[in-house]
């Protein structure tokens, strides 16, 4: 009876005590990216040798010739570079802004031109300020109140949002397209309150578009610090008369030649289906891009040398992809996809990061309700690593053109709380990266793709898993 009991013990808590092949495989992941990890220092040199990488820039061209021959180095089954044309916009000699009272009492505010902004007149802009909450008031006041001034947006993000990116959704409008949207009530120039939720004196640029406004109809755009936007919304509210300036140099230059930059590991048993992990290669150029989007990329490159350092040898073609252009033309993620389908390739799974490199906290799954089941069910696998939001939602900018019925797309999600501090402004930058944190996240996304490939995705791929 005795060892009936002991032996019925033994049977039930077994599971509880030996360790899957899964929890083997995941610890020896995160185990490797912790002890041998790369992405941190191709991160370093990313950022401390080559720095801000804008579309079309030397800085690009050197950051796809740099994470090439990294991806050479690893060993891979292939590596090579695709062709893409990408917009050249210069943002030349920085720009420079104040306020004025009375004739003579000034008030410098740092600003920059948003992406894809023309440039003031040779002489400046100067002119009154009209502020407003957003582009619904501009209907409001019409255009005899727009008219030869400066619309001046100063929407705040909204801090009781949990989710920064859901604070970012709810005003980025206003950058992109408050200057098509003042243009039409006869403005001269639109001055944007930075997408930050502090307040600091970094202005934060990002991209920018005119629409159908006709050339000649453009008006300048620039950002303004979130300090700088407070002090010009306080003096407006006590003189409403006063001026403000401001000189950009910013210009479009002709469409130039880049790359995508990808990295293969052929598929052992279905070569023909392809699973994608990446982030973008460009940046903008005021920082030196570490969150946005360096720390995507090379905890993209880190996933292939990750899974090849423990081992696990993927049933699926496994690539990654350092997408050019996603700031400001989304050329890269546009020809990649295009090209996809002219050779017929059939893609499964993909990845980004481009959230980040903060500490990991899961994904957003884009996907069907099977798939996104099939997902959570994993949880489990990831609690020791802290790592349980899985929830369905969008994946990244650059593998949604891929999207197809049946596939699964992904996005890592990092905690958000900072990521708003740096982004697309001056400290974008390397010291602003925690080694660990950028680790975590590239054994976090190794463990879904190795997961992934183990058991495929259903319905479609799971009689092969
Ligand atoms: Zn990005």
């Amino acid at each position: 009876m005795r060892t009936f009991l002991l032996l019925a013990f033994l049977l039930v808590s077994t599971p509880f005590f030996a360790q899957t092949e899964d929890e083997k495989q995941i610890k020896a992941i995160y185990d490797e990216a912790l002890t041998n990890g790369k992405a941190y220092d191709w991160l370093n040199y990313l950022s401390n040798q080559i720095g801000g990488r804008l579309s079309g820039s030397v800085q690009a061209q050197q950051a796809v010739e740099y994470t090439k021959a990294q991806l050479d180095s690893l060993g891979l089954d292939k590596v090579w570079l695709q062709p893409v044309m990408v917009p050249k916009w210069v943002r030349g000699i920085p720009e420079f802004a104040y306020f004025e009272t009375k004739p003579g009492l000034t008030t410098n505010v740092p600003i920059c031109a948003l992406g894809g902004s023309v440039a003031t007149p040779d002489g400046g802009l100067k002119a009154s300020v009209i502020e407003v909450k957003g582009i619904e008031d501009l209907e409001k006041l019409g255009r005899d109140k727009i008219a030869g001034k400066i619309v001046f947006y100063n929407r705040p993000m909204d801090p009781t949002l949990i989710n920064t990116f859901s604070a970012y959704s709810g005003c980025v409008d206003q950058r992109y397209s408050g200057a098509a949207e003042a243009a039409k009530y006869g403005a001269l120039g639109v001055i944007v309150r930075s997408m930050n939720l502090r307040l600091d004196d970094y202005p934060h640029t990002g991209s920018m578009g005119y629409g159908d406004t006709p050339v000649n109809q453009r008006i300048p755009a620039a950002a303004i610090s979130t300090n700088g936007a407070e002090l010009l919304s306080t003096t407006l509210k006590l003189n409403p008369d006063a001026k403000f300036y401001f000189k950009q140099n910013c210009k479009q230059l002709e469409d130039v030649q880049s790359y995508n930059v990808i990295g293969e590991i052929t598929g052992s048993t279905y070569p023909n289906e392809i699973m994608v992990v990446g982030g973008h290669l460009d940046s903008w150029d005021l920082g030196d891009g570490s969150h946005d989007d360096g720390a995507g990329c090379v905890q993209s490159m880190d996933v292939l040398r990750l899974l090849k350092e423990t081992g696990y040898k993927p049933k699926r073609t496994l690539r990654v992809v350092l997408f050019m252009n996603e700031e400001n033309g989304m050329r890269g993620g546009n020809k990649y996809a295009e090209v996809a389908r002219n050779k017929n390739e059939e893609h499964v799974f993909a990845l980004e990061s481009d959230s980040g490199g903060f500490t990991p906290r899961g994904f957003s799954i884009d996907a069907s309700t099977e798939n996104v089941k099939q997902i959570q069910g994993w949880r489990d696998l990831f609690e020791p690593y802290l790592i349980h939001m899985f929830y369905e939602g969008g994946s990244g900018a650059d593998i949604g053109p891929l999207k197809e019925d049946g596939m699964v797309l992904a996005g890592l999600r990092p905690d958000t709380q900072r990521y708003f501090d740096h982004h697309h402004a001056e400290n974008d930058t390397f010291e602003h990266v925690n080694k660990r944190e950028l680790e975590l996240g590239a054994a976090t996304m190794a463990s879904l793709v190795y997961l992934i490939d183990k058991y495929g995705t259903i319905p479609t791929k799971k009689i092969k898993g």
